[in-house]
This record gives structure tokens, C-alpha cells and sequence, in this order.
């Protein structure tokens, strides 16, 4: 960790404040950085939009990729206020970055309400047991188009 790093989250934590005292959301902020500038900055804004996936480091992320006109961060570190919940932790993992640092973690943001162990806990759980119903449904005709995409010649991969 270098004072660089440190600067660089102090203003994701700026972000979360900022966030917070102009009603967008919750107390958070991210920022995405690529080689030693910060490319994009994000706080949460789920109450003010209505968009429950629009976390700190979600719209930070949307924003960098724009940016770069890339799906993935490939050489970026990412600078959060708090340990991503399971939605952002996923959202970092598919745009690859090569590194997270975080300042809160998730036992203190669950102490103020923001508690992301239940989610935890469901990924653990077998389809059935889960609060939320989840049913398979029509898998064969589904199928039809993975078996395209597998054939598909142009496609962009992943
Ligand atoms: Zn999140």
C-alpha cells in the first residue's frame, strides 16, 4: 500500500459522504483507477434512482468500462469504501481488475443495517432452501440457444 493508494481511497470515502449527504443513497463510493488516475467514480445511488443494483462500485465500474470502451478493467484497482456485497463482489470478478482495496468491511456495515450475510448464506444453500423461489423451467428449449452461441462463429468471448 503506498500513500498513492491511500489518496485514492479517501476520495471513494469523500464519495461515499458525498453520496450520503445529498440523498443519492447509502454511505458509499467507489473509484476505478488505471495508471495512476482515477478513470471513474461512483457512490451509491439506489434510493434516488430506483435502482437497487446501483451500488458505489457497480457505478463505478459501468462508468470505467465506458470509458475504457472495454467489458473488463484488466490493469485497474478498484478503491471501495466498504467490502463489496455478493452483487458488486461478482461485478468486480467479471470485469477482472487486478486489484480491490476496501475501508469499511462487512461486519461494519452490517453494525448500521447494511447486513449482505443473508445473501451469503443462500449461495450456500441448495436451490430449495432458498427464501426466494427459484423453479427450472423449459431447460430444453433454453438449451437450443447455448448450443447456438457454442456454434456461433463471430461471437465476442468472454
Ligand atoms: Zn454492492
Amino acid at each position: 500500500m503506498t500513500e498513492q493508494d491511500e489518496y485514492f481511497m479517501k476520495r471513494a470515502i469523500a464519495l461515499a459522504a458525498e453520496g450520503m449527504q445529498s440523498n443519492a443513497g447509502g454511505p458509499f463510493g467507489a473509484v476505478v483507477v488505471k495508471d495512476g488516475e482515477i478513470i471513474a467514480e461512483g457512490y451509491n445511488q439506489v434510493t434516488s434512482t430506483n435502482d437497487p443494483t446501483a451500488h458505489a462500485e457497480v457505478v463505478a465500474i459501468r462508468k470505467a468500462c465506458k470509458t475504457l470502451n472495454n467489458f473488463e478493467l484488466t490493469d485497474c484497482t478498484i478503491y471501495t469504501s466498504c467490502e463489496p456485497c455478493p452483487m458488486c463482489l461478482g461485478a468486480i470478478y467479471w470485469t477482472r481488475p487486478k486489484m480491490v482495496f476496501f475501508g469499511c468491511n462487512r461486519e461494519d456495515a452490517a453494525a448500521i443495517d447494511f447486513d449482505d450475510q443473508f445473501i451469503y448464506d443462500e449461495i450456500e444453500k441448495d436451490i430449495d432452501g432458498r427464501q426466494i423461489k427459484f423453479v427450472q423451467l423449459a431447460r430444453k428449449e433454453a438449451l437450443t440457444v447455448f448450443r447456438d452461441w457454442d456454434a456461433k462463429q463471430d461471437k465476442t468471448a468472454y
